[in-house]
C-alpha cells in the first residue's frame, strides 16, 4: 500500500499554488489506491498563525480533496524529534552551533543563494563537546547542524524531475537541524514525521527539491527506509516569481469570496496540471482516472490573473 500526505504549514491560508501541488499530491496518491494522509506542520515558530490549522483543513474540504487519517500535529511530537537529535549526536553527525546569521553570511566565501542561505562554512564543526558548552560560550541555546560527511552525494530518481544528483557538503552544506528556539528545524521534523507516520510518497512543490538531498542523507545515516520523491513545478506570477503575496491575494478564500465555485478554481487547477478532462471535473474525484503525472507541464505554471473574474 502506498502512503502519502498532504503536508500544509498553517501559517496562512492556502494560495492557489499550495493548492495545486495538495491536489497532486492526492490525484497521484489516489489514482494508484494509496492513502491519504493530513499532517499539520506546526513547528514554524512564530509564523503558525492561530486557528489557521482550521482554515487550512477547511479549505482544503472545500476544494473536495479528503485524507484517510490526521491531522496529526508536530508540537506534541518534540520528544520524540529530541531523541532523534541525541542519536545523530551520539553519533558524531550532529554538532551545536552559535553563529548567527550575520556570522554565517559573513564567514561564507562563495554564498550560494540556496532556499537555506549560504553554504556554512563548518565554523561550530567540532568546537564544543556538547551543547551545554556551547551555551555557556553564547550565554543563549546553540542550534545544531547535521554534520554532512565529506564525499556526500546523494542521487536519487525524482518521480517527476528524472535522475538527480546533488554534493550535498559542497552544494548545500552542514544544515540545521534543532533551531535555538528549542524545536526542530523542517528537515529534521520532515524526516521523522515521514518516517514514523510510514510515508512511502512524498510529492510536494519543487522548492524543495534540494531538500529531498538533505533528507535522504538523514534517511540514510539513520537507516531509515528512504521513501519515492516527486517534486513538481510552483505556480508563479508574470514577473517570474513564486505566487506569493507580491502578487495579490491568491488564496482559495478570496475566489471563494469573489463568488467563484470550487468547481471554477478545481477545473482551472486541473488545467494547469494537463489534466486531459479539466473542463469535465465536477470535483476531484472525477479526475481520478485520467490524471497522469507525465502530463503536469514540466515548467512553472503562470498565473495570468485568472479565476478574478468568472472562469473560462
Ligand atoms: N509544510 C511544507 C509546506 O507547506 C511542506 C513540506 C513538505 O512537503 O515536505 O511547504
Amino acid at each position: 500500500m502506498l502512503h502519502g500526505r498532504l503536508a500544509p504549514s498553517p501559517t496562512g491560508v492556502l494560495h492557489l499554488g499550495n493548492a495545486r501541488s495538495f491536489l497532486l499530491a492526492w490525484w497521484d496518491l489516489r489514482a494508484r489506491g494509496g492513502q491519504v494522509h493530513l499532517r499539520m506542520e506546526d513547528l514554524d515558530g512564530p509564523r503558525v498563525k492561530a486557528g489557521a490549522d482550521q482554515a487550512a483543513m477547511e479549505d482544503l474540504q472545500w476544494l473536495g480533496l479528503d485524507w484517510d487519517t490526521g491531522p496529526v500535529y508536530q508540537k506534541p511530537r518534540i520528544d520524540r524529534y529530541r531523541e532523534v537529535l541525541e542519536k545523530l549526536a551520539q553519533q558524531g553527525l550532529a554538532y551545536p552551533c552559535i553563529c548567527s546569521r550575520k556570522d554565517v553570511l559573513a564567514a561564507a566565501s562563495a554564498p550560494h543563494a540556496g532556499e537555506e542561505g549560504p553554504v556554512y562554512p563548518g565554523t561550530c564543526r567540532g568546537r564544543f563537546p556538547t551543547g551545554a558548552d556551547a551555551t555557556r560560550q553564547s550565554g543563549t541555546a546553540p542550534s545544531w547542524r547535521f554534520a554532512v560527511p565529506e564525499g556526500s552525494e546523494v542521487g536519487f530518481e525524482d518521480r517527476f524531475r528524472g535522475a538527480c544528483r546533488i554534493q550535498v557538503d559542497r552544494d548545500l552544506g552542514d544544515f540545521v537541524i534543532w533551531k535555538r528556539d528549542g524545536e526542530p528545524a523542517y528537515q529534521l521534523a520532515v524526516v521523522v514525521d515521514d518516517a514514523d507516520q510510514g510515508m512511502t510518497e512524498i510529492l510536494r512543490g519543487d522548492d524543495l527539491l534540494s531538500s529531498a538531498a538533505r533528507q535522504i542523507l538523514l534517511y540514510q545515516h539513520l537507516q531509515w527506509p528512504v521513501p519515492r520523491f516527486a517534486h513538481v513545478p510552483l505556480v508563479i506570477g508574470t514577473d517570474g516569481r513564486r505566487l506569493a503575496k507580491r502578487h495579490g491575494d491568491t488564496t482559495l478564500r478570496r475566489f471563494r469570496e469573489l463568488g467563484r465555485s470550487p468547481i471554477e478554481v478545481l477545473q482551472w487547477l486541473a488545467f494547469s496540471c494537463g489534466h486531459p478532462e479539466w473542463n469535465r471535473l465536477q470535483c476531484p474525484a472525477d479526475g481520478i482516472e485520467g490524471f497522469d503525472l507525465a502530463k503536469v507541464p514540466d515548467r512553472p505554471w503562470v498565473w495570468q490573473g485568472e479565476l478574478l473574474d468568472p472562469w473560462p
